[in-house]
């Protein structure tokens, strides 16, 4: 698979699910072997967008360097390694990424709008060989090498809502051709008895119906409903793609999971990257 950035730059502006602040980011096309990467404008600090620069990953995945943070990237994350952009820069002028409609679906259509630029090099894939798995009191995720006929990245994930909701299950195979339809518009969401707990710990200032599904008595308050029957499960995949794209590269391997979230995910990506043996990276035509 060739590497991709964008063509033109893109500008998005609105505010944070978390910080409520209001946020421009440009997204600007970047040579051949940059990797996705942030720039704080405002303090000329330069984060990569990689696991091991993760510092908290409570209810978002924030990420910073030399202590300036950029909160909730997972969203703009999974829609970059959805459409397979592994070049990008994102210029950020203030802490949070925007929530725009808690999905990723804004990000990836402006971004097809503009169109994506080819570049004259392959991408480096990263293929699992061994499992690797990460368990904590309430949950797990593996990394498992695929099967025969598995390609791609493939993601079975379990829930349990605690009654807050019906558990369900949901398994996408080769996320590669299916993330446009089958994920990115799946909406972030919360329950309707959080929140007051995550007001009182300083969080959601930026929430809303607009950009949250809120469910109360196993029912979306959303007047509009749900995009998709199990849109929770999705976007609990469009999370897991995002938290994925952390490793820096594209997954090669299939991710079993119980009650994920972003904390998960990424003590899943320092369990790989304890060995070697773990991965192989390479190129793939
Ligand atoms: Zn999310």
């Amino acid at each position: 698979m060739k590497s991709f950035t964008i063509k033109d730059p893109i500008h998005f502006n609105g505010i944070g699910l978390h910080t409520g602040v209001n946020t421009n980011i440009i997204l600007k096309p970047a040579p051949i072997n940059s990797g996705i990467f942030f720039n704080r404008a405002d303090k000329s600090i330069i984060i990569p967008a990689k696991w091991d620069n993760v510092i908290s990953t409570k209810f978002s995945t924030n990420i910073a360097s030399d202590g300036v943070e950029v909160k909730t990237v997972e969203h703009l994350l999974s829609a970059l390694a959805g459409l397979h952009i592994n070049n990008c820069e994102i210029l950020i002028d203030n802490v949070e990424v925007p929530i725009l409609d808690g999905s990723s679906d804004i990000f990836v259509k402006s971004i097809l709008k503009k169109g994506l630029k080819e570049q004259d090099s392959e991408q480096n894939i990263l293929e699992i060989i061994k499992p690797v798995k990460f368990s904590c009191d309430y949950g797990y995720a593996e990394l498992i090498p695929n099967s025969s006929n598995d390609e791609g990245l493939n993601i079975n994930l379990q829930s349990s809502f605690d009654g807050k909701y019906e558990d369900q299950d949901i398994k996408i195979s080769n996320l590669n051709g299916n993330y446009i339809e089958s994920i990115s518009k799946a909406r972030t969401f919360g329950f309707f008895q959080e929140i007051e707990y995550l007001k009182s710990q300083n969080l959601i200032k930026g929430g809303s119906l607009d950009n949250a599904i809120v469910i109360k008595n196993k029912k979306p308050l959303n007047k509009d409903g749900l995009r998709y029957d199990n849109e929770l499960m999705r976007h609990k995949v469009l999370d897991v793609v995002g938290d994925l794209y952390l490793s820096g590269y594209p997954v090669i391997g299939t991710y079993k999971g119980f009650k994920t979230g972003h904390f998960i995910t990424n003590n899943l990506l320092k369990e790989l990257f304890k060995t070697k043996e773990n991965y192989k990276i390479h190129k793939i035509n």
